[in-house]
């Protein structure tokens, strides 16, 4: 709003505008200055001739008989794609968004980064991923996850302004308790993000329970230590209050076994995350771990394990003081995400 004041009083057009356009463009959803009804004519076209509205066109959106699930791909303007999903579930649709397209974090699972990262999204970018979702369902958008391609403390200063803007009562005003920003763990970012006000909830990528198993599958890791990480996540819980969420991506004879389970409620026990049982009158723990079986992706060898070694890894953490659980998979029939269905739709 206030970039919008300067560039209208520079124009020499009075501030209250700004209100208008920013109306239009976050509660109404136009996509031209032309309709844009209650400007004059002439700053209609002033607007036009001078700025562009960033929208999202689908260029594939695969619809799941399952459970509703939708998965699109966006082109983008300049030749490029990336690839968002809408979630249905009892407590409101979810939609999960990329924030750049391509990534440069390299885990080894993951099919966002075989290609590297090609540029970050703009907050309008982002903004409008969610935007057209929700405008192609015709349903409100209540959560907001930054979990589709990219790593978002990669793309700081523009994933803040999309946060700011997603959450402004004059705009979408979804509350920031629902919105979930997903980081394979930058230390410096993680502390700046506790500060900025921005009380959303912070999901660490961990995948390993220990610093050398995560640096065999996520490269990062080797920059980014664990103990400084989880010092990172301990200052964020600390700042905004807000209960810290560990993905574990779980891979068949990688990191499924028991004695992983057992190291993992170790080390975060160890670190001051676990809690004892509730029932037993002991304190919340200040995590909760979301067991992800893995994907598998035809460019590399990693499967997926049974459900009933997810379950006894579950367990063990449970067990431990470690609120635990199995992420459900949505969508299966149109199945392949993460960097999927993009580089699917770049090859065809
Ligand atoms: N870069 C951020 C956010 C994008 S990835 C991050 O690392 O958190 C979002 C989540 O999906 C991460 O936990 C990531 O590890 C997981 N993920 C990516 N590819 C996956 C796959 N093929 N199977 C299961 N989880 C995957």
């Amino acid at each position: 709003m206030e970039e919008l004041q300067q560039a209208l009083s520079a124009m020499g057009e009075a501030k209250f505008r700004a209100a208008q356009i920013y109306d239009w463009l976050h509660r109404c959803g136009v996509r031209e200055f032309s309709r844009m009804s209650n400007l004059p004519k002439a700053l209609r076209e002033r607007l036009d001739s001078e700025y562009m509205i960033t929208v999202m066109e689908p260029a594939e959106i695969y619809v799941s008989r399952i459970d509703g699930t939708r998965k699109y791909v966006f082109a983008l303007s300049d030749g490029n794609a990336i690839e968002a999903v809408l979630m249905r579930y009892k407590h409101g649709n979810s939609v999960c968004i990329s924030s750049q397209v391509g990534c440069r974090m390299g885990c080894r699972f993951c099919a966002s980064t075989l290609d590297g990262c090609v540029r970050d999204l703009s907050a309008a970018e982002m903004l409008a991923e969610v935007y057209r979702i929700g405008e192609d369902t015709g349903e409100r958008v209540s959560n907001v996850v930054l979990m589709g391609s990219g790593e978002p403390m990669d793309n700081y200063d523009e994933v803040c302004r999309f946060l700011r803007m997603i959450t402004d009562e004059r705009g979408l005003h979804i509350s920031a308790r629902n919105i979930t920003v997903s980081t394979c763990g930058i230390p410096d970012r993680i502390r700046q993000l506790a500060g900025e006000g921005l009380p959303v909830t912070l999901a660490l990528s961990l995948h390993a329970p220990t610093q050398e198993k995560r640096e065999e599958i996520m490269p990062a890791a080797k920059v980014w230590h664990l103990p400084e990480v989880l010092a990172a996540c301990r200052y964020y819980y600390e700042r905004t209050g807000r209960r810290l969420s560990f993905e574990y991506s779980v891979v068949k004879g990688v990191n499924d076994t028991r004695d992983n389970a057992a190291a993992l409620a170790d080390l975060l026990n160890r670190e001051g995350f676990g809690g004892s049982d509730r029932r037993k009158g002991g304190r919340e723990g200040m995590c909760h771990v979301n067991l992800i079986p893995v994907n598998p992706i035809e460019e590399r060898e990693y499967e997926s394990p049974d459900r009933r070694t997810v379950e006894a890894f579950q367990q063990v953490l449970i067990q431990n003081g470690i609120n635990a659980t199995i992420r459900r998979e949505m969508g299966r029939d149109i199945s392949s995400a993460c960097g999927q269905l993009r580089r699917r739709y770049i090859r065809a």
